[in-house]
C-alpha cells in the first residue's frame, strides 16, 4: 500500500496525480457493492482536483504535502454542489452551496477528494447499521461493522480505496471505527480544526479529524487541515502547531499513566493488547504508572444528555422547509411534521425526543443541568490527571469489531461502545486510536493515548512508537 507521503512525494516530482486518482477510481468500482463505503463518487470533480495538480506540478510548483493524494469524506462536510446526505432521507436531494474549510484546506494541499462515504444517520450510532442506505461492512470482515459513525470513512481507508478520510467524532466515531478497522483515527483538540461546513451534531462535542493507515500520514493530514477559521468562532487563534516534524520524537522520559477506567470491562484479547503496548511504551524510555480517574465512569451518561441536548437543537433546522426533503401537507406545521416523520430515522427520533426531554421545563436541572456538572467533574479530573502524567493510555473499544445487527435491539449495548472515548470529548482533550495487536479472530485491536489540549503532536510520537513495534515501519 503506497502511503500519503509517497504518493505526494511522486506526484510533486512529476509522476501523475490523474493516474493515481483512475486507479482509485477502479478499487472503488471493485469493491463498493460489497462494502457500501461512498455513498457518492465524485468522478468528475476528482479528476479536475487530479487534473489542476498535475497542472501545477508541470509548471514546475510544488502542488503541496498532499499532492494527489485520494482522500474520502464523511457526507456530513459540506462539498460544494455535490450531495451531502448526513446518511439521512431528509436531506435527499440537497447539494451546499458551499464547501466546508477542511474541504478548501485539503484542495490547498494537493489532495483529491473522491467522493462522500456513508455514516450513521447524523453521526448518531457507532456501527453505521443506523445509516438510510444501509450498512458499510467492514473490510476485514464483511460480516461485521466497520464501527461508526464515520464507519465509511474508516472502512475507504481500510479498504484501501482511498489512502486518507476525514471523519467526526462527537464521542468517538473517529477512534472507535478507526480501532474496528485496524487503522490510525485521531479526535484533535476542540477548536483545533474549523467545523465550518460540518453539519452539526452536537456543537460541544463535535471535532473533525483524519484517518490513515500509518501515524505519519494522519499528522500530515491533520497538520493540512488545522488552524484558525474565522468563520467558526470556536476555533482555536494560537497557530497551529507542527506535527509531521515530531513524529519520530519517541517517547523517552515521558510519564504515561495506564488509566484503570480506560481498561475495565474490555474484553480480555483487548486489554491483553493495550498491557503490551504500556510494556512497549516502558520499554523505549517511558516513566509507567497506574491511575485512576473515578468520574470517567460518569461520562457515557453525561454525555446522552448533552449530545441528545444539543442534537435536538441543531436537527430542528431540518423542517422541510431549507433543506432536502419536504411531504406537503395541509398547513406548515403539518408539513413540518410529516417531513421530519418521513425523513428522520428511528435512532435520530430516540435522540431528539431524548434531548427535548433533558432541556424542558422542569427536567433542565435535573436532567441537562446535572450533566454539565458532571462535564465540568471531568474536566477538572483530566485537568489533574495531566498534572501527574504527559500521556495516558487505555482502551479505545471495548472488543474487536462486532458482527452486524448484535446490537441493534439494544441501544445500550450499542452506546457502550463508545464507554472509553467520550470523556475526551467532554473536556475537549485530544486522544488517537493506534492499531497495537490482534485479539478474537485475529481482529485488530486499537490502543488510545490520550493527551491535554494540543498534545497532538506528543500524541503523535507515542503512537509511532507502537506502530514500530508493532511491525509496522
Ligand atoms: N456513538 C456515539 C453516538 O452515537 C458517538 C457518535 C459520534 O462521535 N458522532 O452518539
Amino acid at each position: 500500500m503506497k502511503t500519503a507521503r509517497d504518493i505526494a512525494k511522486n506526484v510533486n516530482n512529476g509522476s501523475s496525480a490523474t493516474l493515481e486518482l483512475e486507479e482509485t477510481l477502479v478499487r472503488i468500482k471493485e469493491q463498493n457493492d460489497e462494502l457500501n463505503v461512498f455513498l457518492y463518487v465524485d468522478e468528475q470533480g476528482a479528476r479536475a482536483a487530479a487534473q489542476r495538480v498535475d497542472e501545477i506540478v508541470a509548471r514546475g510548483e510544488n502542488a503541496g504535502p498532499l499532492a494527489g493524494v485520494p482522500i474520502a469524506l464523511k457526507d456530513n462536510l459540506c462539498t460544494v454542489d455535490v450531495p451531502t446526505t448526513c446518511a439521512s432521507k431528509i436531506l435527499d436531494g440537497w447539494r451546499p452551496p458551499y464547501s466546508a474549510t477542511v474541504v478548501e484546506k485539503i484542495l490547498a494541499a494537493g489532495a483529491v477528494p473522491v467522493g462522500k462515504t456513508n455514516l450513521d444517520e447524523f453521526a448518531m450510532g457507532s456501527s453505521t447499521e443506523n445509516s438510510a442506505f444501509g450498512p458499510t461492512r467492514n473490510p476485514l470482515d464483511p460480516s461485521r461493522v466497520p464501527g461508526g459513525s464515520s464507519g465509511g470513512s474508516a472502512a475507504a481507508v481500510a479498504s484501501q480505496m482511498t489512502t486518507l478520510s476525514l471523519g467526526s467524532d462527537t464521542g468517538g466515531s473517529i477512534r472507535q471505527p478507526a480501532a474496528l478497522c485496524g487503522i490510525v483515527g485521531v479526535k484533535p483538540t476542540y477548536g483545533l480544526v474549523s467545523r465550518y461546513g460540518l453539519v452539526a451534531f452536537a456543537s460541544s462535542l463535535d471535532q473533525i479529524g483524519p484517518f490513515a493507515s500509518n501515524v505519519t500520514d494522519a499528522a500530515t493530514l491533520l497538520e493540512a487541515v488545522a488552524g484558525h477559521d474565522s468563520r467558526d468562532s470556536t476555533s482555536l487563534v494560537e497557530p497551529s502547531p507542527s506535527l509531521v516534524a515530531h513524529v519520530e520524537d519517541g517517547v523517552k522520559g515521558r510519564r504515561v499513566a495506564l488509566v484503570r477506567e480506560l481498561v475495565d470491562g474490555a474484553d480480555e484479547d483487548v486489554v491483553e493488547s493495550v498491557m503490551k503496548a504500556v510494556e512497549t511504551l516502558r520499554a523505549a524510555g517511558a516513566t509507567i504508572f497506574e491511575l485512576s480517574i473515578p468520574e470517567l465512569r460518569l461520562g457515557l451518561s453525561a454525555y446522552y444528555l448533552i449530545a441528545p441536548a444539543e442534537a435536538s437543537s441543531n436537527l430542528a433546522r431540518f423542517d422541510g422547509v431549507r433543506y432536502g426533503l419536504r411531504v406537503d401537507a395541509d398547513d406548515v406545521a403539518a408539513m413540518n411534521e410529516a417531513t421530519r416523520t418521513a425523513g428522520f430515522g428511528k435512532e435520530v427520533k430516540r435522540r431528539i425526543m431524548l434531548g427535548t426531554y433533558a432541556l424542558s421545563a422542569g427536567y433542565y436541572d435535573a436532567y441537562y443541568g446535572q450533566a454539565l456538572k458532571v462535564r465540568t467533574m471531568t474536566i477538572e479530573a483530566f485537568k489533574r490527571a495531566y498534572q501527574q502524567a504527559d500521556l495516558l493510555i487505555g482502551a479505545t473499544t471495548p472488543s474487536v469489531a462486532f458482527a452486524f445487527g448484535s446490537k441493534t435491539n439494544d441501544p445500550m449495548a450499542m452506546y457502550l461502545s463508545d464507554v472509553f472515548t467520550i470523556p475526551t470529548n467532554l473536556s475537549g482533550d485530544a486522544a488517537i486510536s493506534v492499531p497495537f495487536g490482534t485479539g478474537e479472530a485475529d481482529l485488530p485491536v486499537g490502543v488510545q493515548l490520550l493527551g491535554p489540549g494540543r498534545s497532538e503532536a506528543s500524541l503523535f510520537s507515542a503512537a509511532r512508537v507502537l506502530e514500530r513495534a508493532d511491525g509496522r515501519e
